[in-house]
């Protein structure tokens, strides 16, 4: 299969070399110098330009946002080729996704919305699990064809834009959980109790998540901060969620609380922070440190 494979960010990258040990991938970035270096290590095909992925059976994007997907359907649209299935990895935006599909339909281009979780470490090992918004059963089965190569658990949420729903509410649930399990974290370290100590008594009870057990003792404890999720990408999430709460006229304080969060950190941080970082900003508003 001819793959066309566009932004080798920190999840692109992996993903895009695992693809190509089955397929003929043909790879973009806005920043050459990364496209150049995937064809040097992976034997994948460099682009000559952007036009260039569009000669292929699937495009595959993954890039921050909707914005920026649109902006590359603007420029692939008048060379698209029918019958093209667009399979789009970023965690999008499902009102934005739903749109880009219709213009790409008017192509003969399908459209799957197929957002990952797992980290980079399973973009790394192709263990991501995969949410996937396509208008059939037959369309998703198109796209796992492909998608086999980056997750082992790969789901069809419904219709387009589905995929791109259930990842931001799945963020924000980590969001959420992540910040108040920092703050008691904090609460226990000044209450004098060794943060590991803290750490293991959560991680064998009722608090224990994903943050205890992996995001956040690396961090608090052994003061090791890795860059590998950009807390703008993670405010993005948390926002597209508060975006469709306001549509439905739902209530969500927690969600709308941990957005503004999340939103002041990005503030605090910049946008080359990770997002874990927002643990620093809890123990700057409590005038103490995670040293
Ligand atoms: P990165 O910031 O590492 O990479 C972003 C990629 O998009 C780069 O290739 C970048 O190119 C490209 N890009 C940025 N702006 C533009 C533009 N205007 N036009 C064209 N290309 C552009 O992001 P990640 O790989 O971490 O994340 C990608 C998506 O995956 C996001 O939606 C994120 O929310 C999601 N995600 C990330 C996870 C993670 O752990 N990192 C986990 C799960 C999902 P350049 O090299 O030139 O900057």
């Amino acid at each position: 299969m001819k793959i066309g494979f566009i932004g080798l960010g920190a999840m692109g990258y992996p993903m895009a070399r695992h693809l190509s040990k089955e397929h003929d991938v043909t790879v973009w970035n806005r920043t050459r110098e990364k496209a150049e270096r995937h064809s040097r290590e992976h034997g994948t095909k460099l682009a000559a330009g952007l036009a260039s992925t569009a000669a292929a059976d699937v495009i595959i994007t993954m890039l921050p946002t909707s914005k920026e997907v649109d902006e590359i359907v603007d420029q692939l649209l008048p060379v698209v080729q029918h019958g093209t299935l667009w399979i789009d990895a970023t965690s999008g935006d499902p009102n934005i996704s739903r749109e880009t599909a219709k213009r790409l339909a008017a192509k003969g281009v399908t459209f799957v919305d197929a957002p990952v979780t797992g980290a980079t470490v399973g973009a790394e090992n192709a263990t991501l699990t995969i949410m996937v918004g396509a208008a059939s059963t037959e369309e998703f089965e198109r796209a796992r064809e492909i998608l086999k190569l980056n997750g082992k658990t790969i789901i069809h949420v419904g219709p387009i834009g589905s995929g791109h729903a259930i990842k931001v509410l799945t963020n924000s649930i980590m969001g959420a959980t992540v910040w108040i399990t920092s703050e008691c974290l904090l609460l226990a370290k000044q209450l004098g109790i060794d943060l590991k100590t803290a750490l293991a008594v959560t991680n064998a009870g009722s608090g224990r998540s994903n943050a205890s057990e992996n995001l956040l003792p690396m961090r608090l404890a052994d003061h090791n901060w890795p860059l590998v999720f950009k807390l703008v990408h993670h405010d993005k999430d948390i926002r597209i969620a508060n975006q469709l709460s306001h549509q439905l006229h739902a209530s969500t304080p927690m969600l709308a609380l941990t957005q503004h969060l999340f939103t002041a950190s990005l503030h605090e941080l910049g946008d080359q922070a990770d997002y874990i970082e927002v643990a620093k900003v809890i123990a700057r508003m409590n005038g103490a440190s995670w040293d």
